[in-house]
């Protein structure tokens, strides 16, 4: 049988075959990692082939084989082994709430997020979150970040989870895809999702996920249907994507708007900084590149943002 994962704990996967059961499913014997070596050989999201067997009137379930993943992320724990968990897989795309203010989000938060989930080959959609809470300045300055990341291709969304403009748009967007949501604590994420499927509490999901911070559990993510056809992929107490290990040279390649004219730069392995006859640059020179976005980039690019390493995983 072929499913999909959609919880783990420990040893066990909850799986739902693609008839829509739900089978609890562990490995058996020695498992062939894919790819990447991991704490965990499966995730949240993973497509796996499956044996069912039944013992004392219980089916259960015996993975046998795992499809490649379209993409995952992953987080590395912060110790001296520093081992890579695979958090989750498959994400077709994710929503990234910005607020201006209570909490501020800046632009290079943004840029770094994007940079990884691009690295990462995931989709980014951007939610201007608190509309309703902005002043004509506040909302000014919404429109003028939402500008830049709109120029460059992303779709921006002013929305308001309280009173629930656009929640539909968002909705529309979500229809028969496999999405998350990030952004700072705070920016709403719990709030829209409850509009979006007042069922689905994870709000009071987070908070007792916080009771168990003391113990050493693993963040864990967790996938849900929702009631239109649209799959959300809960992972409490992480708001970023971390930090993927990246060559200075592929940096740039995450900034769109700089692949774009990387073509034109005299030398092929251009790192948009010093070098001559640098179409980086000269668009910058020229307001066709954001400023923000050079200056985010050149923080990357110099490891400035080393230490935002680990605060980038854990609220
Ligand atoms: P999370 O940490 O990202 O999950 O944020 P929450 O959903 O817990 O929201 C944090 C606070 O912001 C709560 O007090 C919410 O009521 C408030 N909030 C969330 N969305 C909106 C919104 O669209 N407008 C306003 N005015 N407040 C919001
Ligand atoms: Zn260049």
């Amino acid at each position: 049988m072929i499913g999909t994962v959609y919880k783990s704990t420990g040893s066990w996967y909850t799986v739902k075959s693609t008839d829509g059961t739900f089978y609890e499913c562990r490995i058996k014997g020695k498992f062939r990692l894919q790819g990447i070596k991991s704490t965990n050989p499966i995730a949240v999201g993973d497509v796996v082939e499956f044996d069912l067997e039944t013992k004392n009137n219980t089916e259960t379930g015996v993975i046998k084989r795992i499809e490649e993943r379209k993409n995952y992320i992953v987080r590395k724990s912060v110790n001296l082994s520093k081992q890579t968990h695979i958090i989750a897989s498959n994400i077709d795309q994710v929503f990234l709430l910005v607020t201006i203010n209570n909490p501020p989000t800046f632009a290079t938060f943004i840029d770094r997020f994007l940079v990884t989930a691009e690295a990462y080959s995931i989709k980014t959609i951007l939610l201007f979150n608190k509309i309703d809470d902005y002043d004509e300045d506040t909302l000014y300055e919404a429109k003028y970040l939402a500008s830049i990341y709109k120029d460059i291709g992303y779709t921006c969304i002013e929305v308001s989870a309280i009173t629930g403009h656009n929640v539909n748009k968002v909705k529309d967007l979500m229809l028969d895809k496999t999405s998350m949501f990030a952004g700072h604590s705070g920016v709403g994420k719990s709030t829209l999702v409850n509009a979006i499927e007042p069922s689905l509490d994870l709000r009071t999901k987070a908070i007792s996920n916080q009771h168990m911070q003391g113990q050493h559990t693993t963040t864990f993510a967790e996938m849900f249907d929702l009631s239109f056809d649209a799959k959300i992929i809960d992972t409490p107490g992480i708001k970023g994507f971390g930090v993927v290990d990246m060559e200075k040279e592929e940096i740039g390649d995450y900034f769109p708007e700089f692949f774009a004219l990387k073509q034109d730069c005299k030398f092929n392995n251009c790192l948009h900084v010093k070098e001559p006859k640098c179409a980086v640059k000269d668009a910058l020179e020229n307001d066709e590149i954001s400023y923000s976005r050079y200056k985010s980039y050149l923080q990357i690019l110099e490891g400035e943002d080393e230490h935002y390493r680990t605060d980038n995983w854990d609220e």
